[in-house]
């Protein structure tokens, strides 16, 4: 029997898993795999560590609107059924908010799954789906050593000053911070940074997270100095339905003038606005990329000229910059993107080799660019299997 961890990052819409070796080995995953479409008609997908098909389902046998922790049960039913020589012997889970509270993993108990409660309202898309999964497990395996690990986490290294609002200081006391979000992915590029540049890892770094939610981290000495997001993942970069940075004074026209409701502007400001907002098309990047539209010209200029701006600032935070590293869907995958981008930074000395960012090579600037430009894929998966695997002492004894 192979000891296995369970990895799960539930997202709004989708269940991504893996399940990686519980021993202490840095191979791949064991298995990865997806479950899509989560609320409307749910579909579920899991390759084995090479890349092969194990499933690729419809799930037309399950009621479309499903909860997440009913595809998280269906999802243990079939590791259970479909991979008899595995056992799955503790489970780390990726959660969004960990407040002012968690600087670091920690295993679950009731006392600390209260305390995650309590940061729903502030990231109400993600943090409930979290949690879910965590119970529905516990129900399941009662017993089973489970962990979470923030995304807020890594940003605790940041100065005072790059997390306080210019609100009246009692409500930075109550927790209204700039917290910062995407710190699992920010942490496995801080842990690899120096395979790519050496020394200059534990120098000025900005790292661009663009995914479907997306922001930024400005590094020095590979931890968080300052970060796009704010107190909620709404913040900073405009993202495929968020619209990020906002004037405060348009949500009070909406609610003031336009008679919005609360929920309505909730609604808008995460679900349609950012790219689907401004194009009218889609969320989707490769959507608009694709796509002859203008307004999808637009909404990709206005990404792109937004996405430098925060860079920018960021620069202010670090006081120079030696390297920017691009990750996630888009930062992976769009040359012409992150060539958008980089021409706005050509004033710093970005210069960019056409070629090589074409074939999304791992580095992407000229010998002569002042500053490194690099394209590393993320992995938060792994940061939560390792931190499972870091916490395994204390896993033994909450099980005893
Ligand atoms: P999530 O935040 O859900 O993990 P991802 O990191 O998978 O999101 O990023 C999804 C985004 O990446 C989408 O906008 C998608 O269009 C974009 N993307 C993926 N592949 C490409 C590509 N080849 N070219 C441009 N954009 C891409």
């Amino acid at each position: 029997m192979k000891r296995a961890i369970l990895v799960l990052n539930s997202g709004s819409s989708s269940i991504k898993f893996a399940l990686y070796s519980a021993q202490g080995d840095d191979a791949g995953p064991l298995i990865t795999g997806k479950i899509a479409g989560v609320g409307r008609a749910p579909t579920f997908k899991a390759r084995d560590g090479e890349g092969r098909t194990l499933v690729e389902d419809g799930l037309e046998d399950i009621d479309p609107s499903a909860s997440h922790g009913d595809l998280t049960l269906r999802l243990l039913d079939w590791l259970e059924k479909h991979n008899s020589g595995i056992e799955v012997v503790a489970a780390g889970h990726r959660v969004v908010h960990g407040g002012r509270s968690f600087t670091q993993p920690v295993v679950v108990t009731p006392d600390v799954l209260q305390l995650l409660e309590g940061y729903v309202s502030l990231a109400p898309l993600h943090q409930p789906h979290n949690l879910s999964a965590i119970k529905a497990l516990a129900k399941r395996l009662a017993g089973l050593p489970q962990v979470a690990c923030f995304d807020t986490s890594f940003h605790r290294t940041q100065p005072r000053v790059a997390e306080l609002f210019a609100l009246p200081r009692a409500l930075a006391d109550e927790g209204v911070i700039r917290y910062g979000f995407h710190g699992l992915s920010y942490e496995y590029i801080a842990s690899v940074l120096g395979d790519h540049i050496g020394p200059k890892a534990e120098g000025r770094v900005i790292v661009a997270h663009l995914g479907n939610g997306a922001s930024m981290c400005a590094m020095q000495g590979r931890r968080s100095v300052a970060t796009s997001m704010g107190f909620t993942a709404l913040h900073g970069l405009m993202m495929g339905r968020r619209c990020g940075t906002l004037d405060a004074g348009v949500v009070l026209h909406l609610v003031q003038n336009k008679g919005l409701s609360v929920d309505d502007v909730q609604h808008m400001l995460y679900r349609e606005s950012g790219l689907l907002g401004v194009s009218g098309i889609s969320n989707n990047m490769q959507v608009l990329l694709e796509s002859g539209d203008e307004r999808a010209r637009e909404a990709i200029e206005l990404y792109c000229y937004r996405a430098a701006g925060e860079l920018g600032s960021l620069v202010m935070a670090l006081g120079g910059l030696d390297a920017i590293v691009f990750t996630a869907g888009i930062g992976e995958n769009s040359a012409y993107v992150r060539r958008l981008i980089c021409e706005r930074l050509s004033w710093m000395g970005v210069e960019l080799n056409a070629s090589d960012n074409d074939r999304n090579a791992p580095k992407i600037t000229t010998a002569s660019s002042t500053i490194d430009v690099l394209v590393v894929p993320t992995n938060e998966e792994l940061v939560i299997a390792k931190a499972v695997r870091a916490l395994d002492s204390e896993l033994a004894s909450a099980a005893s």
